[in-house]
């Protein structure tokens, strides 16, 4: 985790040594400060959120980009009191609770569904993938896919369909049956991934390796996440 509460401020560790505890679960917190990597902290017992995956720059990049009173929110469920943290969670206690999770390393399409049916049960969800080629080439098989020329327009949105370019489909199809709203951010550029509702209003449901997706601005993105966009997908 890269945020955690010291004497009343909430704020990533500064220093080797620090402690604190976890507002979570109330365990010993301790500051990992890393040469190569962001500072974080580390339950001394263990993660009380099993999802918990190693963060990185990319992580605290897209953090920095709401407030911190948004950033790395405990939930518990009250039935099995099980714990997870969001990554982001805007609009807390509103009926426009938006909770956003930023999926750097790829994930089985059980936790995906898993972690759907935790955050969807009072929240909107959005996902954003990050799309790289750290342990696979899925970026250069995005990156090949892009082809914008069949657009259609949806509530004021371009949509364009388009054919998965690499060998395996796997990637593309368990986003495409996400319940969760999926956007991919790839070298920067972020991109919606069309669901169901959407897909049939332009020709689908699509057949495997076809989808359909609509290019954002980061700005146009942020504001959909905190529901002040016009439009909401
Ligand atoms: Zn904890």
């Amino acid at each position: 985790m890269l945020y955690a509460w010291v004497n009343g401020t909430k704020r990533a560790p500064i220093a080797k040594g620090e402690t604190t505890a976890c507002p979570d679960c109330g365990g010993t917190l301790t500051s990992v400060m890393p040469v190569e990597n962001v500072p974080h902290w580390r339950h001394k017992a263990g993660d009380c959120d099993p999802w918990s995956e190693p963060e990185g720059p990319w992580h605290l990049g897209w953090k920095e980009k709401f407030d911190v009173s948004c950033r790395e929110i405990g939930l518990r469920d009250a039935a099995t009191g099980d714990r997870h943290r969001a990554d982001i969670l805007c609009g807390a206690g509103t009926i426009r609770a938006t909770i956003l999770e930023l999926q750097h390393s790829s994930i089985s399409e059980e936790e995906r569904i898993q972690r759907e049916t935790f955050y969807r049960q009072s929240h909107r969800m959005f996902w954003l993938v990050h799309i790289h080629n750290e342990n696979a080439f899925h970026g250069y098989s995005f990156g090949f896919s892009l082809d914008f020329s069949n657009s259609h327009t949806v509530d004021g949105h371009q949509f364009a369909i388009m054919r998965w370019s690499g060998r395996s489909k796997q990637f593309i199809e368990k986003w495409k049956r996400a319940e969760a709203h999926v956007f991919f951010d790839y070298q920067g550029h972020i991109f919606y991934l069309a669901g169901e509702g959407v897909s049939r209003r332009i020709g689908g449901p699509f057949k495997k390796g076809m989808f359909a997706l609509c290019h954002l601005k980061t700005d146009d993105f942020l504001r959909a996440v905190h529901w002040s966009d016009t439009i909401h997908p």
